[in-house]
């Protein structure tokens, strides 16, 4: 069974053709300039072959048909016919308090997609027109929305709930929605078989970290909290946003800074954050670069990092009455040793130990890589996430439910 997995962004479209007997991906490749000019890179897996062209793309349907021609493609395809693609799975960042599971597209999906653009008004709209594009080039595919935001519909009330006034709330589904949900699902589900326990007795600390970072508890295969909130700017210190800050502060800027309502969402998410803090770059591995000549304010927001990291893992590890296992996942998580080091370190009273060696030498270790010490009680791995794979399972798991 072929699963098409995509996507859609304003202006780019990823995807990925699975097939499910042995959950290989067999081809992947990107649309972007969509609604400017367009272009397609292609690659097949199987031949490692790989092709990149202009083509006009002005709309989503453009960029669809693009990329099913490259699937079809005599030289770098991967199928003979349009109808060997089972499923399409959409990736679908926030699916409000109406989406809460992967669901199939149908017309009543789609209103509730709609009504998610007043709390996602970047991303609901592209999702929308990657949905359409598929569509209008493949109408009798069954197409499916994986949510973002589902993993972390378990959150009780008093974790979800903020302590503002409940009718403001209420009236404008205002709540902790969390994000990256399909990556703390996989690395979750990943940790959990290799801990030598049922996953209902599991309590593990996901650390996705990457441009935008989130922290989650998941106790018992659930979610119990996440760090980031109604928006993914809650949370710890990110690239360029800022994290969870004292609301105070919020106004106070506006009012001395004289930035006005509509740019103040702006200066949250694109001048805060590492960028902010070391005035150097949002990117870390520019900060550690700047940490190594002498600059003082790059190493103050190295030092927030990881403070507040080693925080959420003491937050949640009172949250679930313990944990057995912090994961370390995405572009920092995955390749940054200095942050997994200095976060978890000083933290033997909660049972935690880094092996510095192993942290050292993850790149050079098969993943899942364990990188806790001898006679640590809690176990720390570094987890490649998979946020596709997860994608084209739900995807195969509703089509097989309408059998
Ligand atoms: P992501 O959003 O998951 O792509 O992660 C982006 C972040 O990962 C950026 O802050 C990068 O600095 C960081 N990153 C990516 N690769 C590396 C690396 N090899 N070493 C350290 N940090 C990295």
């Amino acid at each position: 069974m072929f699963i098409l997995v995509v996507n859609a962004g304003s202006s780019s479209l990823k995807y990925q053709l699975f097939e499910m007997t042995k959950e290989e991906v067999l081809a992947k490749g990107l649309c972007e300039r969509i609604g400017i000019d367009g272009k397609i890179t292609h690659t097949n897996l199987q031949t490692g072959e790989k092709f990149s062209k202009e083509v006009a793309m002005p709309t989503h349907n453009e960029a669809t048909r693009a990329m099913i021609d490259a699937l079809l493609d005599a030289q770098y395809g991967v199928i003979k016919d349009m109808s060997d693609i089972s499923a399409i799975g959409h990736r679908v960042v926030q699916g409000g308090p109406w989406i809460t599971k992967p669901t199939l597209v149908t017309d009543e999906a789609i209103e509730d997609l709609k009504k998610c653009v007043v709390l996602a008004p970047l991303h609901t709209p592209p999702h929308l027109q990657g949905i359409e594009g598929c569509k209008a080039v493949m109408p009798n595919t069954p197409m499916v929305l994986v949510i973002d935001t589902s993993f972390h519909a378990t959150i009780p009330e008093y974790a979800s709930t903020f302590p503002i006034d409940i009718n403001v709330s209420r009236k404008h589904h205002i709540k902790r929605y969390g994000a990256h949900g399909t990556s703390h699902r996989y690395v979750a589900q990943e940790c959990a078989k290799w801990l030598d326990k049922p996953v209902e007795e599991t309590k593990i600390v996901t650390c996705h970290l990457g441009n935008g970072s989130s922290i989650s508890a998941v106790k018992g295969g659930k979610v119990v909290d996440t760090s980031m909130g109604f928006t993914p700017l809650d949370g710890i210190i990110m690239g360029s946003r800022c994290g969870a800050i004292d609301p105070a502060v919020v106004p106070y800027v506006m009012e001395k800074e004289n930035i006005p309502v509509d740019k103040i969402g702006d200066w949250m998410n694109k001048k805060c954050g590492l960028l902010g803090v070391s005035g150097v770059s949002s990117d870390l591995r520019d900060v550690h670069a700047a940490i190594a000549e002498g600059n003082k304010d790059a190493k103050l927001a190295f030092d927030i990092l990881v403070y507040e990291i080693k925080k959420f893992v003491g937050a949640y590890a009172a949250a679930m009455n313990g944990v057995d296992a912090v994961v370390f996942t995405a572009g920092i998580g995955e390749n940054d040793h200095e942050v997994r080091f200095h976060s978890l370190k000083d933290m033997e009273y909660l049972g935690i130990k880094v092996d510095a060696e192993k942290n050292l030498s993850v790149r050079s270790l098969p993943a899942p890589c364990d990188i806790s010490a001898d006679g640590s009680a809690v176990r720390v791995f570094v987890i490649p996430t998979n946020e596709e794979l997860v994608i084209a399972r739900d995807t195969k798991e509703v089509l097989d439910s309408l059998k």
